[in-house]
């Protein structure tokens, strides 16, 4: 096995992923309480004891309020950039275990190889994440990458190739067009930000960026974020059907707000 994930949640009510390999437990971002995230690790035989490490894509309350939770499991360590471990910590009753990296550049962490890459968004230094694990050639454990890329308002082209090589891309389809501008409870100013160029992913511009990527590599894909209010299944369905005919050998999952899903294994 080369790595195992499973998204304990996603949406604008938290974010929370975990990534297993033979040497590291991981999270990608934390934005449920940590009861929650214990909550959420239990079905999976997980728990917070067994968590080595965190990696915040941003500092937004639904990737990152859990932190200030974790007081009580102080040998997590915290990746992050510095400006995101600033806006975070601020907001801290405690001093996390920070380890910060430079956007864009590479590192390891345990049996992980790590990627930061910028994305737009309204954030101090917003990031999406590559993971890979395991050696080319090796039966039990050959090499695989993980994308993580959520809250972009649009994809620009260093990340088509970010996700070009990955058997496993996690992408946000956060909203309908439509949807976004006939929602009631919104202020025109929040549904401008959300559908700017730091805002998030349309379902049509999430769908564009995999059409036009393509990948032969790909194995699965997730698509998450999904606004309650401004986004729906049957918008997804319509949005991606054309891609999902392109790709048919990847299998896309939609997950809905609120909900996770099983782990997945990259044999
Ligand atoms: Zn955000
Ligand atoms: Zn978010």
């Amino acid at each position: 096995m080369a790595m195992r994930f499973s998204i304990l949640g996603s949406g604008s009510a938290g974010n929370a992923a975990l990534l297993v390999t033979e040497g590291a437990r991981v999270l990608v971002d934390a934005g449920f309480s940590a009861k929650k995230l214990g909550q959420l690790l239990e079905p999976l035989g997980e728990s917070l004891e067994k968590i080595d490490a965190i990696f915040l894509t941003h500092e937004h309350g639904d990737h990152a309020a859990g932190i200030d939770g974790l007081k009580k499991f102080p040998h997590i360590r915290v990746f992050a950039n510095s400006a995101t471990a600033r806006a975070v910590q601020s907001g801290l009753s405690w001093r996390a275990d920070w380890q910060c990296f430079e956007t864009g550049a590479r590192f390891r962490y345990r049996d992980l190889e790590v990627e930061s890459f910028s994305v737009p968004h309204d954030a101090q230094e917003p990031v999406g994440f590559r993971f890979t694990s395991g050696h080319e050639g090796d039966l039990f454990a050959p090499r695989r990458s993980l994308a993580y890329l959520t809250d972009l308002g649009h994809a620009p082209l260093n990340i088509r190739e970010r996700i070009r090589e990955c058997e496993v891309v996690v992408i946000e389809a956060n909203h309908c067009p439509e949807l976004l501008k006939a929602d009631t409870k919104r202020p025109w100013s929040t549904k401008q930000r959300i559908g700017g160029r730091h805002g998030h992913l349309s379902n049509h511009a999430a769908s564009e960026l995999l059409a036009e990527v393509a990948s032969p590599r790909w194995r699965r894909i997730y698509l998450t974020h999904l606004s309650r209010d401004c986004n729906s299944p049957a918008a997804v369905d319509r949005a991606f059907a054309a891609v999902r005919a392109t790709l048919a050998a990847c299998e896309i999952s939609v997950v809905l707000p609120g909900e996770g899903t099983p782990f997945y294994e990259l044999a």
